[in-house]
């Protein structure tokens, strides 16, 4: 049996999903190269965990993550899998949605999914590891305010398949996790008193989902329980998705 440590790299690890997540696989006996642009809240979540590195980077930015990879690799001895997280929610009607906006949430959400798998699929083919994309219910189906946010997370699914389909031959497989509403912090910003209601009112599971439960089917699709699972789509959204009710 193979008792090397597995690696995982998580962005946007300082809080919400990516945190649990890192947890989680600490929990699994993974140690993990925690990902955040957030320095003050990287270094103090942490500072309160074994087996993690601090990794202060910007997945938007090419240098930083040309950094981050050598930093995670020059700590770990294989990258295992890579959970591309990092995510920003700018909600509004179309027409107020400047190119500024725009641009900041593709620079995060689309470009930071791409320059990181693009970055880490060497590591990752020596290790015939993993990437899980974080997309969003609102990359699966339309709804209003989400023009940026619901475009750049389609675009990581369509960028799933696409890895999925190529990196196969290397044996890495690539899938995504399209989330429902998660309590975080991303969330709360985003969600007016009408959306909150809306989501209650039409998931079959009647709540929000928590960060753990995100974590628990990354995780699993990180594992070798997976193992012939790759370029698939799976709503984590207490069934709001099948529904196919809409939201304000
Ligand atoms: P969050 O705001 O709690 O955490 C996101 C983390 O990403 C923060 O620590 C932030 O500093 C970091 N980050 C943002 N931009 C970054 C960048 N350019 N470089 C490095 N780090 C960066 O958010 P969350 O709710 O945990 O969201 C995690 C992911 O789940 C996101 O991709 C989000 O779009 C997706 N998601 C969340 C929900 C929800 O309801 N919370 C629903 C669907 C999808």
């Amino acid at each position: 049996m193979n008792s090397r440590p597995k690696t995982a790299i998580v962005t946007g690890a300082a809080r919400g999903i990516g945190l649990a997540t890192t947890d989680l696989f600490r929990e699994m006996g993974w140690q993990v190269a925690m990902v955040d642009r957030d320095g003050s809240e990287l270094e103090k979540v942490a500072g309160d965990r074994d087996n993690v590195l601090a990794v202060c980077r910007d997945v938007s930015n090419p240098q930083d993550v040309g950094a981050m990879v050598r930093e995670a690799t020059g700590w770990a001895p294989s990258i295992d899998a890579l959970v591309n997280n990092a995510g920003v929610a700018e909600f509004g009607p179309v027409e107020d949605c400047s190119f500024d906006i725009w641009r900041r949430v593709m620079e995060t959400n689309l470009d930071g999914v791409f320059l990181c798998s693009q970055a880490c699929t060497p590591a990752l083919r020596q290790a015939k590891g993993a990437i899980v994309n974080i997309a969003s219910i609102s990359g699966l189906r339309a709804s209003t305010l989400r023009v940026a946010y619901g475009t750049s997370k389609a675009a990581v699914i369509q960028l799933t398949k696409q890895y999925a389909a190529e990196l196969g031959e290397y044996g890495i497989r690539v899938n995504c996790v399209a989330p429902g509403p998660v309590k975080t912090k991303l969330s709360v910003a985003v969600h007016s008193p009408e959306i909150i209601k809306a989501y209650h009112d039409s998931i079959p599971l009647n709540r929000y989902g928590s960060e753990r439960e995100l974590a628990e089917v990354i995780c699993f699709l990180c594992s070798e329980k997976a193992s012939y699972v790759t370029g698939q789509v799976l709503a984590v959204d207490g069934g709001f998705e099948s529904t196919g009710v809409g939201l304000p």
